[in-house]
């Protein structure tokens, strides 16, 4: 009995994922795809609340990667990305009033030049008193279409007006438009950031990259509860690394740690296909012609899920 227990403990805490949100605008009806409503942000705190979930900082999270101390169940972090005007004006107080933290990545040019619908250097660090002020980029660019030197001015004036504006310097980063490649990620990383965050639906595990790791957004009409259910698959991406040169999606091939006989794959623009495993792998020749320049490809068991963001980048390794 003594050992069914320990054994049960043991694989609840493996199967423990915590979970990043991303927010952007709130309480702003003039951008549906990329606000969340007061209603709806009220909503999915009280479900927190009700529900036993634990809103924890970023930080928090990231030191128990880093020391790869357990993940408990139920953890769950809120990431606002652009320093938008409308969460000082609609989104702080319900953040407040729940005594949740944040993590807001500031796009700095926004700031900077006094952009309308942009929060001031004086209003960032007011919100600073209630959660952490990360990084976001100078410019907002698409950063697989910038040349390397051009990604490395944007993050040096950025990091530079960063702070000496706010005094601080940045732990964390987030992609503008959640777009990334293998180039874009090195030169991130090189800037010595903590943890670098994409926008990837997903789940976070104790296995999970902290250089990439997965947030859903709550935005538009999302689904709370099915982002809750999604747990991290530990897979090894053998094919595909990177976006195919000449653009055609020939072989997948996966390794999981799953028993179960088979899953899904989903192609942004070919939806989903049930695909069967042989001890833990996908192997599938596909011959796709890929049709979106940002093509994600998701791998699904049961409720795990490990996503491949594929973008071309026009700089390849230069
Ligand atoms: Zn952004």
């Amino acid at each position: 009995m003594k050992t069914f227990l320990l054994l049960l403990i043991s694989s609840l805490t493996l199967w423990a994922n915590a979970h990043i949100f991303v927010y952007h605008r709130f309480g702003d009806n003039r951008y549906p795809s990329t606000n969340t409503s007061i209603k709806d942000l009220k909503n999915q705190f009280d479900f927190f609340n009700k529900n036993g979930y634990k809103v924890i900082t970023l930080n928090k999270l990231i030191n128990a990667l880093k020391n790869k101390e357990t993940i408990p169940e139920k953890w769950v972090v809120l990431t606002i990305d652009d320093n938008f005007k409308s969460f000082y004006k609609n989104g702080l107080k319900v953040f407040k009033e729940y005594g949740y933290p944040f993590s807001m990545f500031v796009y700095v040019e926004a700031t900077q030049k006094g952009y309308k619908d942009y929060l001031s250097w004086k209003e960032l660090k007011e919100i600073s008193r209630y959660g952490s002020l990360e990084f976001h980029s100078y410019g907002h660019g698409h950063m697989s279409k910038m040349s390397t030197s051009d990604l490395k001015k944007d993050f040096e004036i950025g990091l530079k007006v960063f702070r000496e504006k706010l005094g601080i310097k940045p732990k964390y980063f987030s992609y503008p438009y959640g777009e990334y490649t293998k180039r874009v990620k090195e030169i991130a990383k090189s800037y010595g950031f903590d943890a670098i965050l994409n926008q990837n639906m997903g789940a976070i595990a104790s296995f999970s990259d902290i250089y990439d790791l997965d947030r859903s957004a709550l935005v538009g009409k999302s689904n709370l509860d099915y982002f809750l259910k999604i747990k991290a698959l530990d897979a090894k991406w053998i094919s595909p690394k990177s976006y195919p040169e000449d653009g055609v999606l020939k072989f997948l091939q996966v390794k999981t740690d799953q028993n179960s006989k088979h899953g899904y794959y989903y192609i942004s623009g070919f939806g989903s296909s049930r695909v069967e495993l042989n001890n833990g792998e996908i192997k599938l020749n596909l011959n796709k012609k890929l049709k979106k320049f940002r093509t994600r490809v998701i791998i699904s068991i049961g409720n795990k899920m490990s996503t491949k963001l594929l973008m071309k980048d026009e700089y390849g390794t230069k």
